[in-house]
């Protein structure tokens, strides 16, 4: 498990680069069907029990690949955002996005899409007809307290391809392998498609003030020493300088690498709800419910808005890391 680490970056380059490498924390994925007629499953590593946030990312779903014509697609219906901004990532599939900024996109794979819902949007997401396999992750990003209610926007991003000894790199968020996103973010934070030839092992540099996230899509990749089979998420504490990333199978592998600065509020989520109190996700549901132009409407779907769930019964509390501590610098 050392050896990986024996590529870091210069000692005494970079005072944050020193000491002894953290662990990398496996953070295993547990099945959430969607709902809706046509019941999609995913697969989600956040939130969990043991972290709540990477960076501002504070929900991981990895989908796929999925028969279109066994499990019938993606098809959610009008529903409501606050807080938040969505990053729908394909790998395979098309996906028709319409929200109430008026926006209507097809979301293809390398392409990202990022929809911030801020004081509040609703959107839908129906896969196309033309669509055989679907496969990609959605993402959502937690907006700082300062941020939380900005207005709707809506963008998209072809990254082009990075091509490294042994990998390619899509930056759609951030700056890696000497590219830099031009989608503008909140807080600081990272998001980056990487594919690895069979048994290839690549190293990046990395900014050191940040935490990060390998979700693997495809292949076991060795991250910072540690294994990670297909749809777990490994958790890297700040202070590295580079991450190594190593495909230890004889198959092209894939995975997304997410990173940011610790975002240091906490959040209170509850259904598509992002807040920092139990009155937010009460006032944003009453909202919904009574349609009120704080979501807009979407038009163009043909069929009814999802009904906000009822309420829990206890006040929803807020959630933020563990306490960093053991294993952390
Ligand atoms: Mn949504």
């Amino acid at each position: 498990m050392s050896g990986a680490h024996t590529d870091r970056a210069v000692p005494g380059a970079d005072p944050r680069c020193g000491g002894e490498p953290a662990r990398v924390e496996v953070l295993p994925a547990r099945d959430v069907p969607l709902g809706g007629p046509r019941a999609m499953t995913v697969r989600r590593t956040l939130p969990q029990r043991a972290r709540t946030l990477i960076g501002a990312w504070c929900f991981v779903d990895h989908f796929g690949p999925d028969d279109v014509a066994v499990t019938g697609g993606m098809d959610v219906a009008p529903h409501p955002h606050i807080g938040l901004q969505t990053v729908s990532w394909l790998f395979s599939g098309e996906i028709e996005h319409r929200d109430s900024l008026g926006s209507h996109a097809l979301v293809r794979p390398g392409e990202l899409n990022l929809m911030t819902g801020g004081h509040g949007i609703s959107h839908t997401e129906v896969s196309t007809p033309d669509t055989t396999s679907l496969h990609g992750v959605q993402l959502w990003v937690a907006l700082p307290d300062e941020h939380r209610h900005t207005g709707r926007d809506f963008r998209s991003h072809t990254p082009r391809p990075v091509h490294l000894d042994g990998a390619s790199v899509r930056v759609f968020l951030g700056s890696l392998a000497g590219v830099t996103s031009p989608v503008p973010a909140f807080t600081p934070l990272l998001g980056a498609e990487i594919v690895l030839q069979p048994r290839a092992t690549t190293t990046l540099a990395v900014d050191p003030a940040f935490e990060h996230g390998l979700l693997v899509d495809r292949g076991d990749v060795r991250f910072a020493g540690t294994v990670l089979r297909p749809a777990e998420l490994g958790y890297l504490a700040p202070g590295a300088c580079t991450v190594t990333l190593a495909n230890e199978t004889d198959t092209v592998a894939r995975a997304v690498l997410l990173g940011g600065t610790p975002f240091g509020e906490e959040i209170v989520m509850w259904w598509n709800f992002v807040g920092r109190s139990h009155q937010d996700i009460v006032e944003a549901r009453l909202d919904w419910e009574a349609a009120s132009d704080r979501f807009g409407r979407v038009d163009g779907y043909p069929g009814a808005r999802i009904p906000a769930p009822a309420l829990p019964n206890a006040t929803i509390a807020p959630r933020g890391n563990p306490t960093r501590s053991k294993g952390t610098r």
